[in-house]
């Protein structure tokens, strides 16, 4: 059984499921207004390999990841542009599911809406007020903090600590700085729906609770996210539903930071922080590799230097498939030892760096054994290497030597995405980044071809 870091014990345990040979897991999705950045990569890659991993041992994954389509940052953006906060939210959720598809992540099995969930919300509201965990004040609805004993599990941390070190706004009216809005009611020209309260919107904590537990059922498997959703956020939700008299998740996993290389290089590429543009300028599976070699709590380190890296290393893993593609196929069993030592390292925690190091070293055998002539000893072995790059859902490129590499069919893939949405300025400037390195594109009836000149 899998054992996993639990935020709200502070300790690896194992994994219960509600169901046998079921995992239902909700992971807080973006907010789309803008492009997405690493940290939402980095989030995304995570709970991917996690999905995954349970999906090749077998278990059926409920995977419910939400989009944030009312928020204030989506609403001031479309006051800045003068258009419509759907048209933003819009616009920005195909920008991510792009980005998501780029860097291979799995769609979730369910992807709601905040505004689909209006009205389960604001009875959640209503149904917290008349409990006695909600007040009323004259912008909104507000949570008392002070109606859940163990309010700050997630913080690690207990309400008076909390209370203390929070900031406190000028024209707070709220009882406690740890308090916080539940529905906001609308100024003149915001999006609004109405209410008991007067037309107005949910709070993002609100959304997430009914949404996971109106998909998932009460006591769900998984949450997760990023570590700074683990508060205030998910204590937040958390505190709803325990508060509405709701079993929520039954374990709690949060991945690490991003962190970007030195100041000098942040400044020189400022918008480096962008997804999009480092699957530009590497391998797009170059984070998912930089994501396995680090363990999903500790930091990730992303720079050129290290996604460079990272590419070279996926070279050699392409390097690898193509020379052991004739030594295996459907019917080479993988070696059952290999397996064995990559489920122990995943199952502790996820120890994807130690998969990783397993991944490699195996590479290195599979080939001293190709040298030496002895092919029946590889075979098993690198049937297993490339069986663990499947389930971690590393895409090995075991293509010819001439065939296009990913970056080059991505940019191609890129382009025929463009000339279909008609945007030809951009599917000429991908076709002349193509042509830049020394390849031909030509058009044919399948989309773009392209070879070396
Ligand atoms: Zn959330």
């Amino acid at each position: 059984m899998i054992r996993l870091f639990d935020t709200a014990t502070g300790e690896v345990r194992p994994l219960r499921q509600r169901r046998e040979g079921e995992v239902s897991m909700y992971v807080c999705g973006p907010t789309v207004y803008g492009p997405p950045h690493l940290g939402h990569g980095r989030f995304a890659l995570v709970f991917d390999v996690l999905r995954r991993y349970l999906m090749w041992c077998g278990t059926e994954v409920v995977y419910v990841s939400n989009i944030t389509d009312v928020d204030d940052k989506i609403i001031d953006r479309a006051a800045r542009e003068g258009t419509s906060p759907e048209e933003v939210a819009r616009h920005w959720e195909d920008v991510w599911w792009g980005a998501m598809d780029r860097i291979g992540v799995l769609r979730p099995t369910a992807d709601p809406h905040a505004t689909a969930y209006i009205d389960d919300m604001v009875t959640l509201v209503g149904d917290l007020i008349e409990r006695g965990a909600a007040y009323v004040l004259a912008d909104g609805i507000y949570f008392d903090t002070s109606s859940v004993a163990d309010y700050g599990l997630l913080a690690r941390q207990d309400l008076e600590s909390l209370q203390a070190g929070a900031r406190v706004d000028v024209d707070d009216t709220k009882r406690s700085p740890t308090d916080f809005a539940l529905w906001k009611l609308a100024k003149v020209g915001e999006p609004a729906w109405d209410s008991p309260w007067g037309p107005g919107r949910p709070g993002w904590h609100t959304e997430c609770v009914v949404m996971s537990l109106d998909l998932l059922g009460p006591g769900f498997d998984l949450h997760g996210g990023g570590q700074d959703l683990a508060f205030p956020h998910h204590e937040n939700e958390r505190a709803q539903a325990v508060a509405g008299g709701e079993t929520f998740a039954g374990h709690w996993m949060h991945n690490g930071f991003v962190e970007v290389a030195g100041e000098k290089m942040a400044k020189s590429l400022g918008n480096f922080t962008d997804l999009a543009d480092l699957c530009d300028r590497h391998d797009p599976r170059a984070f998912r590799l930089l994501v396995l070699r680090s363990h999903y709590r500790s930091p990730v380190e992303v720079s050129d230097t290290s996604a460079a890296d990272a590419s070279r290393a996926l070279e050699r893993l392409d390097a690898f498939a193509r020379r052991v593609g004739e030594i295996t196929g459907a019917a080479t069993v993988p070696d059952p030892a290999t397996l064995d030592s990559f489920r122990a390292l995943m199952d502790d925690d996820l120890d994807t760096p130690g998969v990783m190091d397993l991944v490699f070293t195996s590479v290195r055998r599979v080939n001293a054994m190709l040298d030496d002539g002895d092919r029946d000893a590889a075979a098993p072995l690198a049937a297993a290497v490339l069986e663990v790059c499947g389930a971690m859902g590393l895409d090995v490129h075991a293509a010819a030597d001439g065939d296009v590499p990913a970056v080059m069919a991505d940019l191609a893939r890129r382009r025929d995405e463009a000339r279909a949405a008609r945007d030809f300025a951009l599917a000429d400037s991908l076709r002349d980044q193509i042509q830049a390195q020394g390849w031909v594109v030509e058009d044919t009836a399948t989309g773009t071809a392209i070879r070396r000149s």
